[in-house]
């Protein structure tokens, strides 16, 4: 299939799939005319790579973990776990934060200890998987 076809299977614009291909990401077969092809396998890649986005991991990491072979490859992986595993620590925090705060008895929270404990805990960046 063509990339506009691709692109349309796997919900991106086509730029994204040309892109993909011209970093070594997902490289597209060529046809007589020159055109990119995709075949059934690419379009399984491509899907891939969109889930390895979804955890957080760059094109050049993405590149290093889809070879079981790849220089790096376990490094790259534990060093995205352990990102993850802090974001999850911090949501964990931040959900008890709030859960306390819906039943503070505390009529303002900067005389609660136990709100301004967590305000000063808090981290200047929170956000999970910052997307592309
Ligand atoms: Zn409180």
């Amino acid at each position: 299939m063509r990339i506009g076809e691709a692109a349309r299977r796997v919900g991106v614009d086509a730029h994204v799939l040309r892109h993909w291909h011209d970093t070594g990401v997902v490289v597209a077969d060529r046809s007589a005319a020159g055109h990119r092809l995709y075949t059934d396998e690419h379009i399984v890649r491509l899907t891939t790579v969109l889930a390895c986005q979804e955890v957080g991991l760059s094109l050049p990491e993405i590149r290093t973990v889809l070879h079981r072979g790849e220089t790096g490859r376990r490094e790259t992986i534990n060093r995205r776990l352990a990102r993850i595993r802090a974001q999850r620590a911090r949501l964990d925090e931040a959900e008890s934060f709030l859960q306390h705060v819906v039943d503070c008895t505390h009529d303002l929270l900067t005389r609660c200890p136990d709100c301004t404990r967590y305000a000063g805990t808090a981290p200047e960046q929170t956000m999970p998987f910052p997307r592309r």
